[in-house]
């Protein structure tokens, strides 16, 4: 695992001791974070890259998993989407389930610690036993658009978030106003993780061969959770169109994540989309494929993320800190990453995703000015070492009963 110091040559030295600074009025405060998942998915990657540098920080800090039948994740998936705005029946049983699951996870976490921090809907009845640590601060970090949700879901939910101290989206236009403290903090991508480190041509031919994914033409990759909100079949269609008039192969790339039991039936349809077209590559990977993602994202001449619904999308930063043109849908927080025709290009359509590709196909020089232009972007506000510098002003925050925190080390 990488020290803080190894970050340096990245973000200069004065971040780093920005970050020592403010964690030296934290030192042993105790952090315990919670999400629904170990793997799979953009909250459990930044997770298992923050703590081990949070407890170099000085803070004791700890990550507990909730757990949940397969039936407790079809229905907080069914959240998932509602919060999202898509319509989905939700029954009383199914109520019934998510808050008898939380209370059966409250009797077996130990969440004793100074800041709770819950991430997502997932775990959020845990909120209930804040009566039993009464010096615990208790934070709801929402990872989702919930702007404009399914109302039954959303009135479900608001009573246990209103329990919380603070409640802190990805972006401005995720929020749903609340009499509550609301922060707003972007997610982040770690530089020096084996998913995002450099690589050489020679390290990320030797895992294409593997993964037998030819260099022969240009690669158009999406790497994402197989669900129907990243829409892959569209990317197939898209695909498709683009290759009539410019040689091209398609990866698609994904892995389960154990709180989303959808994904085998999207793949499926994937593959049957698919079916018999040699320049289609449907790439179901392992857990911890990152060197894969890492090489197959670098190997890309144009990366997609044509998601229907989007949290902040880390895919797209990913793609960008590595230098790659991205074509990506205006949804989500992707738009606070990719500024249309600088860091990138917004689609809003299959057409438009067509058209997209097909530009930076035939235009290499403009593709490489976006990627550069992106990879400058995430450097300034999306790496892990930012994301960490601001919880820490939120632990501080939240630690504190005034509105303002002084960070000047003697007032
Ligand atoms: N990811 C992965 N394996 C996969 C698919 C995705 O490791 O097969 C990673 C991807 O590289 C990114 C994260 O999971 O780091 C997905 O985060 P994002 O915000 O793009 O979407 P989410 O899955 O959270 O909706």
């Amino acid at each position: 695992m990488p020290t803080l110091a190894d970050y340096e040559p990245i973000i200069g030295g004065s971040a780093i001791d920005e970050l020592r600074e403010v964690a030296a009025r934290l030192m042993d405060r105790h952090i315990v974070m919670v999400n629904s998942t170990r793997s799979g998915g953009g909250v459990a990657e930044i997770l298992a890259r923050m703590m081990p540098l949070l407890k170099e920080l000085g803070l004791r800090a700890r990550w507990e998993v909730i757990e949940g039948t397969e039936a407790f994740y079809r229905v907080t998936k069914k959240f998932h989407n509602a919060l999202h705005g898509r319509p989905e029946a939700i029954t009383e049983e199914m109520f019934r389930l998510f808050a008898a699951t939380g209370e059966q996870n409250a009797a077996r976490l130990d969440l004793q610690g100074d800041l709770i921090v819950i991430h997502d809907p997932q775990p959020i009845p845990l909120v209930e036993t804040r009566a039993a640590h009464p010096s615990a601060k208790w934070i709801w970090r929402c990872h989702i658009d919930v702007s404009n949700p399914q109302p039954d879901v959303w009135n479900f939910l608001k009573p246990f978030i209103l329990k919380f101290d603070a409640a802190v989206y990805s972006a401005a236009p995720f929020v749903q106003r609340m009499a509550m403290r609301q922060l707003l903090i972007a997610p982040s991508i770690d530089p020096l993780s084996e998913k995002n480190r450099e690589l050489s041509p020679e390290e990320i031919a030797v895992v294409l061969g593997k993964l037998g994914v030819p260099q022969d033409e240009p690669i158009v990759t999406q790497v994402s959770r197989f669900d129907y909100l990243k829409d892959p079949l569209g990317v197939i269609t898209a695909f498709r169109r683009v290759r009539r008039s410019v040689k091209c192969r398609l990866v698609l790339a994904g892995g389960p994540a154990t709180d989303d039991p959808e994904s085998d039936e999207v793949l499926h349809r994937a593959q049957e989309e698919a079916h018999g077209d040699p320049e289609i590559h449907l790439l179901m990977l392992p857990p911890n494929s990152d060197v894969e993602i890492n090489a197959l994202q670098r190997a890309s001449a144009v990366v997609v993320q044509k998601s229907i619904r989007e949290g902040f999308g880390l895919t797209v930063a990913e793609a960008l800190w590595k230098g790659r043109p991205v074509a990506a849908s205006a949804v989500g927080g992707i738009p606070l990453q990719v500024k249309h025709r600088y860091s990138g290009l917004l689609v809003h359509s299959i057409e438009g995703t067509v058209q997209a590709v097909k530009q930076l196909l035939n235009n290499p020089d403009y593709a490489r000015r976006l990627g550069e232009n992106g990879r400058e972007h995430v450097r300034q506000n999306f790496l892990l070492t930012r994301h960490l510098q601001d919880y820490l002003l939120l632990f501080l925050l939240a630690g504190s009963s005034e509105d303002v925190v002084s960070l000047a080390s003697r007032p």
